[in-house]
């Protein structure tokens, strides 16, 4: 059950900056795609996910996108957004990914934050793994089909709880 808390709640990724993760002694990120860093199946992100992108490089940030999406449309999101490490089919909620992810970054799952806007995919996956699990709220809910829907109404009474403890928020 404690892996289904994250151990942040942000609005969305570009609060997941350089300097937070700096602060917190962690050396890369690992990104969710979907209502992560774009709307449901949009094909890129917004100019200010791509700046921030730009950021973690100049800081020396290790960026690693770990998505249980197919390998075509993951590498293919990668090439467009310029990050050269990813996981795809990841089946997350299992760890495997997110150490996977660590490795190629040449960080342990404890030096890496993991971002992504499911509890029961990314923040489960995360915190298995060992990594520091950032929930973030989706970019835009439409469009996510039935499964995520079905998992949405599970995390209702999770976030409940998780807003409580990260109040403000
Ligand atoms: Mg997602």
């Amino acid at each position: 059950m404690k892996n289904l808390f994250p151990d942040d709640y942000l609005n969305s990724i570009l609060d997941v900056t350089p300097a937070y993760l700096k602060e917190r002694g962690l050396g890369g990120v690992i990104l969710d795609i979907d209502n992560t860093l774009v709307g449901h199946n949009a094909p890129i992100p917004d100019e200010r996910t791509l700046a921030l992108l730009e950021e973690y490089r100049r800081a020396g940030i290790g960026v690693c996108v770990v998505s249980n999406n197919n390998s075509d449309r993951v590498r293919l999101f990668c090439e467009k957004i310029g990050v050269a490490d990813f996981v795809s089919d990841a089946l997350k909620p299992a760890a495997q990914g997110y150490k996977k992810a660590a490795d190629m970054l040449g960080l342990s799952p404890g030096q890496t934050a993991a971002a992504g806007d499911q509890i029961f995919t990314d923040v489960w996956g995360a915190r298995r793994a060992g990594c520091y699990a950032v929930l973030l709220k989706p970019i835009h809910r439409g469009g996510e089909g039935a499964f995520i829907a079905f998992k949405r109404l599970f995390e209702r009474p999770l976030l409940r709880i998780i807003r409580k403890r990260f109040p403000g928020r």
